[in-house]
């Protein structure tokens, strides 16, 4: 199996993550990675809990260690923009789109903290109806891929992450799984490279990466492309797991994921 060498969802001291840039550049190399993407947080006012706030000084420092590290490897610079943060900067390489909140009349409400604030979120935000919580978030990922047109769509089935530690909503489902479906064929119109992301599984809440295997197969036959990230939070998870994620691909029948190589996405045989 050929592993790509090449991961463009990274988090740094810029926002939740644990490894300064610099360091997340020097494990690439040390693992002989041709490319690396860092992809923090852009900023969201109303929750700067995980975010970043130092946007400019992130940008910066990128450029800088871009420059410094050019002849060793690509560093690209990414952001991961929420459905309900801003735009597209120019000084981007590329971004990933990612919903990480429910926005209700009641307020909002984090998708991914715990089973606790999803539950809170049900209750308080769609009146315990699931289906209506279910069917808010996909349509915040199409909305997030509409509006930015993401290099990648980040952690599709985000919903999920409680799943094994019991959710308070019920993610296998066939209701779910239509309306997983119905937002894939939607978003992969408009972006059509999604991640097999296994942040979740370095961190203990999954055993499998996002997304499942039945949506891993729907989005292929919609075809859309994958790629491999990690959404490592220290410098020491770049690379997690994935060949766990190329065996499952392979497992379904997809042979070639997108790997990025310096600017460009190019198609990488796993085989
Ligand atoms: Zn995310
Ligand atoms: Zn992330």
């Amino acid at each position: 199996m050929r592993l790509p060498k090449s991961d463009l969802h990274t988090h740094t001291v810029f926002c939740d993550g644990k490894g300064t840039p610099e360091a997340t550049v020097l494990e690439a190399i040390a693992r002989g990675y041709h490319t690396v993407g860092i992809s923090g947080h852009a900023y969201t006012p109303f929750d700067t809990s995980f975010c970043m706030t130092d946007e400019a000084g992130y940008f910066a420092e990128l450029r800088r260690l871009k420059a410094l590290y050019a002849d060793r490897i690509s560093l690209q610079i990414g952001l991961e923009i929420d459905a309900l943060g801003g735009g597209r900067p120019s000084e981007v390489d590329y971004v990933i789109g990612s919903v990480h909140y429910f926005d209700t009349p009641s307020g909002r409400f984090d998708v991914d903290r715990s089973p606790e604030e999803l539950l809170r979120a049900l209750s308080l935000g769609y009146g315990g109806n699931e289906h209506a919580m279910i069917d808010a978030y996909f349509a915040s990922v199409v909305d997030v891929c509409d509006r930015l047109r993401p290099e990648i769509v980040g952690h599709f089935d985000l919903l999920t992450k409680f799943e094994e530690m019991g959710s308070p909503i019920n993610t296998r489902s066939e209701y779910y799984y239509g309306a997983a479906c119905d937002a894939l064929a939607a978003a992969v119109r408009v972006a059509p490279r999604l991640e097999i992301n296994s942040g979740a599984v370095a961190r203990g809440y999954r055993s499998e990466a996002y997304p499942s295997d039945r949506l891993i197969s729907a989005a292929l036959e919609l075809g859309a492309r994958f790629i491999l990230t990690s959404d490592a939070h220290t410098p020491g998870n770049i690379g997690y797991a994935f060949e766990r994620s190329a065996e499952r691909l392979l497992a379904l029948g997809c042979t070639s994921v997108d790997v990025r190589f310096g600017d460009a996405f190019l198609e990488h045989s796993l085989l």
